[in-house]
């Protein structure tokens, strides 16, 4: 089933509105470097993907991507290929997309977020969007789910052999092995190379990862060590290559469309609950009309 707005005509947009019970979902992510071995679109690429993936499973209208995040625009994060746009100017983009996307009849905006950055600021936007001014939507964001190799080596030993049919044997050890090791999957490294190589696998190149080059250099702990807060905890001072794991040499295609279907399934079970849940909305618009705690018994 079609899901996606751009590719919907105006009538047919109004019965996916129907069978989305008014909700809409906004993928977003931001344009930076990943590691020497990613493509800088990674977030926007692969959470775009996830969610079109689930609204596949769940049926919900997928709203066009919200390319753009936030990342510093300062040396060391902003590298080659870093968009950096003032976040004052993102959060009223995105405001005024809610109102327009609500002012077609969707009361419920949901934005799967695939970029770590962006987290911090959509728990402001969420918390200040609708005390300012009365409106007819709610509004809420949720991660696009993180699933290898953890997550899918879990299944593994909790429901058996063969439960990611994509995988052979030596790659559900190889998962199994990881998660047994605690495998360190932060930016750039085995989640989302697995993501990249379950869709995009001619833009992923492990070939030119410098082995060990996503160790943190801990060159700014000393700030943390002593409760001073710098910006992103000095993420970008301890890992210079925007590369922050262990090395995801034994990530593959198969491992990767394995990572992708499970992730869509997780967050179409999150996209079914927000759509089908109407205390949310219930809740705010008596608030906004003054009526405050009449859903407490
Ligand atoms: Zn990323």
């Amino acid at each position: 089933m079609e899901t996606r707005w751009l590719y919907l005509s105006g009538e047919e947009l109004t019965q996916m509105r129907e069978i989305s019970h008014d909700t809409c979902v906004i993928p977003m992510g931001c344009i930076e470097k990943h590691g020497t071995h990613l493509p800088l679109g990674t977030d926007i690429l692969k959470g775009s993907e996830v969610t079109y993936r689930a609204s596949q499973i769940e049926p919900v209208c997928v709203f066009a991507d919200f390319t753009f995040g936030s990342v510093p625009s300062f040396p060391p994060y902003r590298a080659v290929g870093t968009i950096h746009l003032p976040l004052e100017f993102q959060m009223q983009m995105l405001e005024l997309l809610c109102e327009e996307i609500a002012s077609h009849g969707f009361r419920k905006i949901l934005v799967v977020n695939s970029h770590g950055g962006n987290t911090m600021w959509l728990n402001v936007f969420a918390s200040s969007i609708i005390p300012q001014k009365k409106r007819n939507f709610v509004f809420a964001h949720t991660k696009a789910p993180k699933t290898a190799p953890h997550l899918l080596a879990q299944m593994i030993l909790e429901q058996g052999s063969g439960v990611h049919p994509e995988l052979t044997k030596e790659d559900e050890e190889t998962l199994i092995r990881l998660y047994e090791m605690d495998m360190k999957t932060g930016h750039a490294c085995f989640f989302e190379t697995a993501y990249m190589m379950g869709f995009a696998p001619e833009t992923v190149h492990l070939e030119k990862i410098v082995p060990g080059s996503g160790q943190n250099l801990h060159v700014s702990d000393y700030f943390k060590e002593n409760e001073i807060f710098v910006k992103g905890g000095g993420w970008g001072f301890n890992y210079p290559r925007a590369y922050a794991g262990d090395d995801p040499f034994d990530c593959n295609e198969r491992i990767g469309q394995a990572a992708l279907r499970v992730g869509a399934e997780v967050l179409a079970k999150r996209i079914k609950l927000f759509k089908e849940d109407e205390n949310l909305y219930t809740w705010t618009m008596n608030g906004q009309n003054g009526i405050r705690n009449d859903y407490v018994k």
